[in-house]
């Protein structure tokens, strides 16, 4: 490790790699420190992805790749399953690989890599830059930078050590569990997502196949809703009922931000990507693809700002434009929806699920699970008007 870099990004996931790949490859020298032995493990994810965007990225390998889904099955909480009409498929990553495949990729375009390195402060300097002090494998010492980009996930404290509000409400964080399991009835062509107040109040329940008779099993739920119940009963309890006696291989838990944008994401000095800018997709939790693409535009931005010799919040506008012009406005819409998803019955749901399937399978698309939503309660048509 050098003692000063033009960026360093704090945080190996896929928002902190692409962003370090993208500064790197226009010229920065960059550092990516990540605070883990290992990048990639534990995963703490249920590894789903859409397959067109990624392509952006990286081309798909076997090597990270588990599985590859067409089809999605909806659950009503009375157990009618509606079969969508694919649009786009998606895979069942293996992020242990995966996310040392991006850092490797951050590598090849001519960023360092420090593993076993934690960030544990800041401290600007009178001449622009930043001192950011590391925890390298049990030793601190200081590194110099001109711009952060800060990539450390959904309990990021560089924002806050910037003085920006990074403050989420319980009802907007899901708590997140999920185990993998083995089992003989696990079908490998569908992702499967449960919904109803009795399997996952304020979020849904999800089954990722990773094609070999293995998923992930997980539950989201906004943490304001299990009213003194746990993640694990309701999980428990839903794979008792669905795969008795699987085999639980992992466990995982974690947290995932589901709101719009924070309203600041840049300061003098810094950006944030990803979850620590609370940049996943509301209605779905998803949020690899998301950082990947703030991590892009925020390190293009980084290297413009390198080239012009300025490193102030406002050099770094076309950061959050880009952004919201790209998915940060839907994120907005999506966060609305999703509140006034939540706001339906098990019996609406049971009704709407019912309704789908009347309709010939080619018109069975989430667009429509919609439109038959809000057919059926015109009372959310005021809430949701002003949205489109
Ligand atoms: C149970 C669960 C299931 C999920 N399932 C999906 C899914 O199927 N599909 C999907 O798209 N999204 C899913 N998500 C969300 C997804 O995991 C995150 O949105 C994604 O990982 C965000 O990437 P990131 O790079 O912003 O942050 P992270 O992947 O969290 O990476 C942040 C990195 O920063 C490092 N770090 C933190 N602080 C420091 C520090 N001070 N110094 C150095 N390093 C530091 C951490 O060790 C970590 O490696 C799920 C989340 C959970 C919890």
């Amino acid at each position: 490790m050098d003692v000063s870099y033009d960026v360093i990004v704090i945080g190996a996931g896929p928002s902190g790699s692409t962003a370090a790949r993208f500064a790197a490859e226009g010229g920065c020298k960059v550092l990516l420190v990540e605070r883990k032995r290992d990048i990639g493990i534990p995963v703490r994810c249920a590894e789903g992805v859409s397959e067109p965007p990624l392509k952006e990225f990286i081309d798909s390998h076997p090597s990270f790749i588990r599985n590859r889904i067409s089809e999605i099955r909806l659950f009503a909480p009375n157990d009618i399953a509606v079969v969508l009409t694919p649009v786009n498929s998606g895979y069942i990553l293996d992020r242990r690989v995966f996310d040392r495949e991006l850092a490797r990729l951050a590598i090849v375009n001519g960023a360092e890599v420090a593993t076993s390195c934690a960030a544990i402060g800041i401290k600007r300097l009178d001449n622009g830059t930043v001192d950011v002090k590391v925890l390298h494998r049990g030793s601190e010492t200081t590194v110099n930078c001109k711009i952060i980009i800060a990539a450390d996930g959904v309990e990021s404290r560089v924002g806050r050590w910037f003085g920006v509000k990074t403050v989420t409400t319980l009802h907007n964080t899901e708590g997140a569990l999920t185990y993998v399991l083995s089992h003989p009835e696990i079908d490998n062509r569908y992702c499967d997502f449960y919904f109803g107040t009795e399997v996952a109040p304020g979020g849904y329940l999800w089954v990722f196949p990773g094609g070999d008779h293995s998923a992930s099993v997980g539950i989201g739920c906004a943490g304001d809703c299990l009213r003194g119940k746990s993640l694990h009963e309701f999980l428990d309890r839903f794979i008792q009922r669905k795969y008795g006696g699987a085999k639980i291989l992992s466990e995982v838990a974690g947290g995932i931000p589901v709101q719009a944008t924070l309203k600041e994401i840049i300061a003098d000095n810094l950006m944030l990507v990803g979850d620590a800018a609370r940049q996943v997709n509301p209605m779905t939790g998803a949020g690899i693809i998301n950082g990947m693409i703030a991590g892009k535009i925020a390190g293009i931005t980084a290297s413009e700002s390198i080239k012009m010799r300025s490193w102030k919040k406002d050099d770094f506008r076309d950061y959050p434009k880009e952004w919201h012009q790209r998915i940060g406005s839907n994120h907005e819409k999506y966060f609305k929806m999703k509140e006034v998803v939540n706001k339906f019955s098990d019996e609406s749901l049971n009704q709407i699920a019912e309704t789908i399937n009347s309709l010939p399978e080619s018109k069975r698309t989430l667009r429509k699970v919609f439109m038959t939503a809000l057919i059926k309660h015109p009372l959310l048509l005021g809430e949701l008007r002003h949205l489109f």
